[in-house]
C-alpha cells in the first residue's frame, strides 16, 4: 500500500485528506509543519507527498528545497497544495520541479486521480524492480547493492551515484548530470564532492574498479561489458518485479 505524506497545517484540511486517502486504500502520514514534514519525508519514507505552500515558519517552497537537497527525498514525487489561484503560482511550482500543482479549494477526486497519475508516471521511470548491470545488482528496497553477490557497504549517495551510472551503462554520464541526478542540483560547490565520491566507490569496487572509467573533462561512465577473464558480465538488463 502506498504510503502518503500530507504536510498541511490547517487541521481541518489534513484530516479530510487523511480520510479520503484512507478510503481509496493508501495509508496517510500527517505533518502540520515544515520541519515535522521533513523529518517524516526522512523516516517514514512516503510514496508520494502532499505539500502545502503555505505553512507557518518553514513555508512550502523552502520544504521542496530542503526535500530535493536530501538523497533520501530528493525523488519522491511532490504534488504542491496552494491557495495561491495565479497561474504564475503554478508555472513557478512545476518550475520548481514539483510533479503536479493543484489550487485550493480542489476536489477530492481530483487530488486522487492526480495522485494516482503521478504514481503510475514515477513508477514507469523508476527502478522499483532490481535493476542488474553486469556483476552489479541493485535493491532498492533495501537500498543495497551487490556486486558478484556479495553486498557493498555504500552511503546513500554512493549508492544512488553507482545506480545512475548503471541505468546508464555503457555511456558517459556528464559531471552535471550526475550533480543533478545525486545531489539533486549541478552547482559548483559540489563538483568535487563528485570527485571524491567516485574515488571512494572505486576503492569499494574492488576487482570491478576499473569498470568505473573518468571521461576526462566530462564524467564518468561505467562498463558492464567483460573486462576480467571468468566474467559473466551481460549489457544492462532490468529483471521483472520479483515481488
Ligand atoms: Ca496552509
Amino acid at each position: 500500500m502506498n504510503r502518503i505524506l500530507v504536510i498541511e497545517d490547517e487541521v481541518d484540511i489534513a484530516d479530510l485528506l487523511a480520510l479520503n486517502l484512507k478510503q481509496a486504500g493508501f495509508v496517510p502520514i500527517l505533518a502540520h509543519d515544515g520541519i515535522t514534514g521533513l523529518a517524516l519525508a526522512r523516516s517514514g519514507s512516503p510514496e508520494l507527498i502532499l505539500l502545502d505552500l503555505n505553512l507557518p515558519g518553514m513555508d512550502g517552497v523552502c520544504v521542496f528545497k530542503a526535500l530535493r537537497l536530501d538523497p533520501l527525498t530528493l525523488r519522491t514525487p511532490v504534488i504542491m497544495l496552494t491557495a495561491r489561484a495565479q497561474p504564475e503560482d503554478r508555472v513557478a511550482g512545476l518550475g520548481l520541479g514539483a510533479d503536479d500543482y493543484l489550487t485550493k479549494p480542489f476536489s477530492i477526486k481530483e487530488l486522487l486521480l492526480r495522485i494516482k497519475a503521478v504514481l503510475k508516471r514515477r513508477e514507469a521511470h523508476s527502478p522499483r524492480s532490481p535493476l542488474c548491470a553486469g556483476p552489479l545488482r541493485f535493491d532498492p528496497t533495501a537500498l543495497q547493492c551487490y556486486a558478484d553477490n556479495a553486498p557493498l557497504d555504500l552511503t546513500i549517495t554512493e549508492y544512488r551515484l553507482l545506480q545512475h551510472l548503471c541505468e546508464h551503462a555503457g555511456h558517459v554520464c556528464d559531471r552535471s548530470e550526475l550533480l543533478r541526478s545525486v545531489w539533486g542540483h549541478s552547482d559548483d560547490t559540489h563538483s568535487r564532492t563528485l570527485d571524491t565520491h567516485v574515488k571512494r566507490l572505486r576503492v569499494k569496487l574492488g576487482r570491478h574498479a576499473r569498470r568505473l572509467e573518468t571521461a576526462r573533462g566530462t564524467g564518468y561512465l561505467l562498463r558492464t561489458t567483460p573486462l576480467l577473464p571468468g566474467d559473466k558480465s551481460v549489457t544492462q538488463i532490468r529483471l521483472p518485479d520479483a515481488r
